[in-house]
């Protein structure tokens, strides 16, 4: 499992870092790696899922950090690690399913190394995908990596591996924007625009292209926020399905509910229809009900080592209804009540 040689590129502002990246990118399998944090990184390189000839440590460059207020809204700088982003106290008030989903990644160790940026470009996971490469070669290697099969969906051409990042489900919701910078200018596109849905090549930017900071608007600023996740250990565990919910109200009338799903699905998905339902003028149970059920019909879960896709389904319609009865100012009924993180 030890590193295969590469070259370690440090620039020292993000100039620098944009021109860095034009020359060097690269294509294919030996293209360029962004380490920011490396968490999640150093691990695939050391499984040679990656096996770049250059990495861009960007982890020095001022302009990637921190979290500044703007008359647009809120901005992340996309170094800010996920322990600034679970203490922010101007994120806790204004965002804080963010929060609370923030704080609900790995550990205190690995959110105080893990960024913002990181967690948005994390790398699709699965059963087959995150092994040693001798264990992938063993079973024929897949459709992500150096194979042609999809072992969860024999038969299938399309890869499967699972998004499994805690916070983009909360950015989802509160209608994030991305910016993303290359040696040739930046553009800002909608977070839900990010993400293509496949396994394989599952966010849409370009080897010369980085992500450089989050930006949430200010019209999703207040909205209360929850965030339910299912995983095996509660200390460190990635989710093995995650629920973001947050809902704008006011004067009791509920305006708007936003709710996203994490580690179902290849990309983090919204929810669609809500504003119908809400139309329909329903009690907050039957909204949670009926929210809950809509969750559970687009997540795809496919198997892991631990709980059957059946469980994790189900824990999805749970945990939205939980989720909404909560920010409706609801608590859950007594006999739904099981243990989640
Ligand atoms: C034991 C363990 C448990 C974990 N549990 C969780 C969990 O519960 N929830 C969760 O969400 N994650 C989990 N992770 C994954 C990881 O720690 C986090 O997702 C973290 O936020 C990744 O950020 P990073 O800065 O370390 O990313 P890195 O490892 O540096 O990068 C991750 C990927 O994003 C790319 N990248 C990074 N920054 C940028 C950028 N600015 N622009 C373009 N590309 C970029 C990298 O090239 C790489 O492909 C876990 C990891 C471990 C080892």
């Amino acid at each position: 499992m030890a590193l295969s040689e590469f070259q370690l590129l440090r620039p020292p502002n993000l100039t620098e870092a944009l021109a860095t990246l034009y020359r060097h990118a690269g294509e294919g399998p030996r293209a360029t790696r962004i380490l920011a944090g490396g968490t999640d990184l150093l691990p695939s390189m050391r499984q040679k899922l990656f096996e770049p000839e250059h990495v861009l440590d960007i982890r020095r460059i001022p302009e990637l950090k921190g979290i500044r207020e703007t008359d647009q809204g809120t901005e992340i700088g996309a170094l800010t690690t996920l322990h600034e982003v679970e203490h922010s106290e101007l994120l806790r008030a204004r965002y804080p399913v963010l929060v609370q989903a923030a704080k609900t990644v790995a550990s205190p160790v690995l959110r105080n190394m893990g960024t913002t940026g990181g967690n948005i470009c994390l790398d699709t996971r699965c059963l087959w995908y995150n092994q040693s490469l001798a264990w992938r070669k063993s079973c024929g290697f897949c459709i992500k990596k150096d194979g042609d099969l999809c072992h969860v969906a024999p038969g299938g051409t399309k890869c499967w591996a699972a998004f499994s990042g805690d916070t983009p489900p909360a950015l989802l919701c509160l209608n994030a924007e991305i910016e993303i910078g290359s040696a040739t200018g930046v553009h800002r596109i909608p977070l839900r625009d990010f993400y293509t849905g496949e396994g394989d090549n599952y966010r849409k930017l370009r080897p010369n292209e980085l992500v450089t900071r989050v930006i949430l608007p200010r019209s999703s600023a207040g909205y209360r926020g929850a965030y339910r996740k299912l995983r095996i250990r509660g200390s460190i565990d990635y989710p093995l399905a995650g629920v973001a919910v947050a809902v704008k109200k006011s004067n009791g009338h509920v305006e708007d509910l936003q709710i996203a799903m994490t580690a179902v699905n290849p990309a983090p998905t919204l929810v669609s229809g809500l504003a119908q339902l809400l139309d329909r003028c329903l009690s907050d149970d039957a909204v949670a009900e009926t929210a809950g059920d809509m969750a559970a019909r687009i997540a795809k879960p496919l198997t892991t080592s631990a709980l059957t896709p059946e469980y994790r389904r189900e824990m999805i319609r749970v945990f939205t209804k939980r989720a909404v009865l909560d920010v409706l100012g609801q608590r859950p009924r007594t006999n739904d009540q099981r243990r989640d993180y």
